[in-house]
C-alpha cells in the first residue's frame, strides 16, 4: 500500500528504522521543506498588502523550526513568557511578537512591557492590571466574539462558557478602563477554536470585525489560528481550500477598509497548520497481547510522548515499518496501539483497522509536529524524545536531543 509519507516524500530517501536506530525511539522526525511549504501558504494566504501571520509559536517551539519559520516571514503568537525567551533566542524581534495572555501575573505582563512587545490582555481584570503596569502605554484586546467551534469541546475558546476573551457586552468598561490608564488600543484579536473552518469561523470574523468598528484606533485586527490540518489523510480527506479561504478573507478585508477610512493590518494566528504535516513520531513495538476481544500493540509512545489522542481523542494516521524480509503483513483487523505509561487511558491509536503488528516493527504516527513534542512531559520519570530535522538537502539534523535522567534530576539535586 502507498504510504502517506511518500506521497509527501517525507522522508526524503532516509529510512524511518535507520531514524530510529540512530536517534533512538521513541524519535520526533520533521520535514523542513514541508515546514517552509506551509509557512508559506499561510503568508500568500491572503492578497492584501498588510496581511501579516502570526505563528502560534507554543504548536512547536523547536528553536530551529522557529528560526525557519521567521526567515520565512511569520511573526511570533506568544502565550506564556518562556514563549518570549524561546522567540527572542530565535531572533524574532519584540516588535514582531504579540503577547495572547490569558490570566498571567502582574510580573508576567511587566516582563512582556519591559521587552516592548504588544500585549493582548482578555478580562476586564486583567486589561486594569495591565493599565497599572503600562500607564500611556499601546495595547491590544482579545475579544470573545460570542461564537465558538473546534475539534472537541476541550478546544472550543470562542462563545458562551469558555475562559478566554471579552464578550463584547463588556465594550464600555473596557472603554472606561482605557480612559483611566490613557491606553490606546491598537489592536483586536479572537481565537474562537481549533480545527475549524467554515460557517462558524466566517462568522467569528464577522463579529469580530464588528467589534473593531467600536474602536477608532485600531492598527491591526487578528483573526485567530485554528486552520484545520488534515488528520485522515488515509482516508482521502482533503487539506483546506486556501483559494477560497484566501478570497473569503480579502471580500471581508476589502469591505471593513473601506467602511473603516484606513489601511490597517489584518493577522492571522495558525499555529498547528504550519507545524502539524512536518512532524512524524516514531516509536516502537515492544508486545503484543490480546485480552477478551481486545487486541493491543504496546508501544514506547505512551501519552508522555503524545498527549492529543488521550487529552481529546484525537485520530493520528498510523504507518508501519517492518523489517525487510521479516514475516509479510497480514490482513486488517481492529487493534489499539497503546503505551508504556500506567494508565488505562494511555493510547494512540484505539479500534483502528492495521494488519497485526508485531514485537520490532516501528510504528510512525503522522501529523504530529503540532502540540506532540510540546505537549510532552515526564510522567513515570520517563525521558522526552529528541527531534530530528530532515532538511532541504536531505541531511538528518538533531535539533534537540533526548532528555537524560540526570537533566531530570538536576533540579531536585541542586536542592
Ligand atoms: C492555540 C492558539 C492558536 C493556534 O491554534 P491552532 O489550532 O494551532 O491554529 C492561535 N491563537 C491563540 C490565541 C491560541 O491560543
Amino acid at each position: 500500500m502507498r504510504k502517506v509519507t511518500d506521497d509527501f516524500n517525507f522522508y526524503q530517501g532516509n529510512c524511518p528504522r535507520e531514524l530510529v536506530h540512530n536517534y533512538g525511539s521513541p524519535l520526533y522526525v520533521y520535514n523542513e521543506n514541508i515546514f517552509r511549504k506551509r509557512c508559506r501558504e499561510m503568508i500568500k494566504l491572503s492578497s492584501y498588502p498588510k496581511f501579516a501571520v502570526n505563528y502560534a509559536i507554543k504548536a512547536n517551539t523547536n528553536l530551529t523550526l522557529l528560526r525557519i519559520a521567521r526567515e520565512e516571514g511569520c511573526r511570533a503568537d506568544i502565550s506564556s513568557r518562556g514563549e518570549v525567551v524561546a522567540a527572542l533566542a530565535a531572533g524574532f524581534k519584540p516588535e514582531e511578537m504579540l503577547f495572547v495572555v490569558n490570566n498571567v501575573s502582574e510580573d508576567e505582563l511587566r516582563y512582556a512591557v519591559s521587552v516592548g512587545m504588544t500585549v493582548s490582555v482578555d478580562s476586564l481584570s486583567q486589561l486594569d492590571t495591565l493599565g497599572r503596569v503600562n500607564p500611556g502605554g499601546r495595547i491590544a484586546l482579545r475579544f470573545n466574539p460570542g461564537i465558538g467551534g473546534g475539534h472537541h469541546e476541550k478546544v472550543i475558546t470562542g462563545g458562551d462558557g469558555t475562559k478566554f476573551g471579552i464578550m463584547p457586552e463588556y465594550i464600555p468598561q473596557v472603554k472606561e478602563l482605557l480612559a483611566k490608564h490613557d491606553l490606546k488600543l491598537i489592536g483586536i484579536n479572537h481565537h474562537i477554536g481549533s480545527q475549524n473552518w467554515g460557517d462558524i469561523y466566517l462568522d467569528g470574523v464577522n463579529a469580530l470585525l464588528k467589534i473593531a468598528k467600536q474602536f477608532d484606533e485600531l492598527e491591526f485586527v487578528d483573526f485567530g489560528g485554528g486552520f484545520a490540518t488534515p488528520y485522515h489523510k488515509q482516508n482521502g480527506e482533503k487539506p483546506l481550500d486556501l483559494q477560497m479561504i484566501g478570497k473569503t478573507l480579502d471580500n471581508f478585508i476589502s469591505k471593513f477598509t473601506a467602511e473603516y477610512g484606513r489601511e490597517i493590518t489584518f493577522m492571522i494566528e495558525p499555529g498547528r497548520y504550519i507545524s502539524a504535516e512536518c512532524g512524524v513520531l516514531l516509536g516502537t513495538v515492544h508486545a503484543t497481547k490480546t485480552c477478551g476481544e481486545a487486541r493491543y500493540v504496546g508501544t514506547d509512545l505512551g501519552f508522555s510522548v503524545l498527549k492529543r489522542p488521550t487529552l481529546y481523542d484525537s485520530h493520528h494516521d498510523i504507518e508501519i515499518y517492518r523489517e525487510k524480509g521479516s514475516i509479510p503483513f497480514g490482513e486488517k483487523q481492529i487493534i489499539n496501539i497503546v503505551g508504556n505509561q500506567c494508565e488505562s487511558g494511555d493510547y494512540i491509536a484505539k479500534e483502528r483497522e492495521l494488519s497485526p503488528l508485531i514485537v520490532g516493527d516501528v510504528v510512525g504516527v503522522l501529523d504530529a509536529g503540532a502540540y506532540g513534542y510540546a505537549m510532552c512531559c515526564t510522567y513515570n520519570h520517563r525521558a522526552r524524545p529528541a527531534e530530528v530535522l530532515i532538511q532541504e538537502n536531505s541531511s538528518v539534523k538533531v535539533i534537540r536531543k533526548r532528555d537524560t535522567f540526570e537533566d531530570m534530576l538536576q533540579n531536585m539535586l541542586d536542592c
